[in-house]
């Protein structure tokens, strides 16, 4: 499995406050960083998870 992130994510953050394990803010580049090329299997339904939590259906999941 892999996440994308839409280009439509508004950067709100919630991805990175509720799913650290995930998600980073990367200030440099304004921008949302997912941690892992391949999720690991153990972070699958969490990621599952954070794609049903965004507002805005940004995370995509492959
Ligand atoms: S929760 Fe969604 S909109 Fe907010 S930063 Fe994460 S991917 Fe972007």
């Amino acid at each position: 499995m892999k996440i994308e992130l839409a280009d439509y994510c508004i950067r709100c953050g919630l991805c990175e406050d509720l799913y650290p394990d995930l998600y980073k803010r990367n200030y440099e580049e304004h921008c949302m960083d997912v941690l892992y090329e391949e999720i690991p299997p153990e972070l699958e339904e969490r990621a599952a998870q954070s794609a049903a939590d965004c507002a805005v259906a940004a995370i995509r999941l492959k």
